[in-house]
């Protein structure tokens, strides 16, 4: 981290133009060490972006009761998966904390209290993707919980009160996938080798063609309320954990945002890597 982060952080995070928001498809954890299509997406995406004072995270995989943010100055790199590599377990992705953007996060959101934590970490739908995204893990991060007991409404509200912190040089990075049903996953060739191989069931396909319709249009309601989308959308999300986090990139968009989609691509049948970047139109 250089002398101008750290002072930073010091001081409070510094006004910036507003920062890009995404989200992204993480799939398979084996995308953090592996050079495939998606993580080159990742890792060109990172590439891009103006470079952050800070990432929020919310990722699929840290449900609590209440909304919490990772509160320490070294979050421990999580392995909350089993059954893969050894080389998966060893990998670590060692970025700072910053207490000084939970502070924030904690002032910035009034309609709920937002508790710290010092007991979770980086899990694997965030540190697989910045692993790829920011190699050197040397940008701050710090995880945002999903509170399981509110219903989508409030997530997409609750990220609308995180808006200041795009100017404060925060990258807010929501981490699942849209179209997410791990019991009905089929590999093409049977093999796991496969997993990444773009395939897609019709009724995912129609999922992730409709919810970018929506997204296109800013019908933001009509996906926050998205148990009424129909038989498909039934199907590609058959619990919340993994679509929540996009309600929250979209919650922070803006009026002169544009959306572009990378890693529009369906996977093992059953689930979608499509990713989107929110960021200020061209002029
Ligand atoms: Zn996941």
């Amino acid at each position: 981290m250089g002398i101008g982060n750290l002072n930073q952080l010091a001081n409070g995070l510094s006004s910036t133009d507003a920062m890009p928001v995404l989200f992204v498809g993480h799939g398979s954890p084996m995308n953090a060490i592996e050079d495939n299509e998606f993580s080159r997406g990742w890792h060109a995406m990172g590439q891009t972006l103006p470079r952050p004072n800070a990432i929020l995270c919310i990722s699929a995989h840290w449900e609590t009761r209440g909304t919490q943010v990772t509160a320490m100055e070294k979050p421990p790199t999580i392995h909350d998966f089993g059954g893969f590599p050894r080389q998966l377990f060893e990998a670590q992705y060692p970025a700072p904390g910053s207490p000084r953007l939970a502070q924030e996060t904690r002032d910035t959101v009034k309609s709920a209290p937002v508790a710290f934590d010092d007991g979770w970490g980086l899990d694997h739908g965030c540190w697989s993707v910045l692993k790829q995204m920011y190699p050197a893990a040397d940008v701050p991060v710090v995880q945002l919980s999903l509170d399981y007991t509110q219903p989508a409404q409030y997530h997409y509200d609750l990220a609308k009160e995180l808006a200041p912190l795009r100017r404060k040089g925060v990258l807010i990075l929501g981490s699942g996938n849209m179209v997410h049903n791990l019991r009905l996953v089929r590999l093409v060739s049977g093999s796991v080798e496969d997993f990444n191989r773009p395939y897609g069931f019709d009724w995912a396909l129609e999922a992730n063609e409709l919810f970018k319709k929506l997204i296109n249009e800013d019908r933001h309601r009509e996906l926050a309320n998205y148990k009424s989308l129909g038989s498909a959308v039934q199907l590609a999300v058959p619990t919340p954990e993994h679509y929540l986090p996009m309600l929250y990139a979209l919650g922070l968009k803006e009026e002169r945002d544009s959306i572009t989609y990378f890693n529009d691509k369906p996977l093992a049948g059953s689930l979608t890597m499509t990713s989107l970047k929110i960021d200020r139109a061209a002029i």
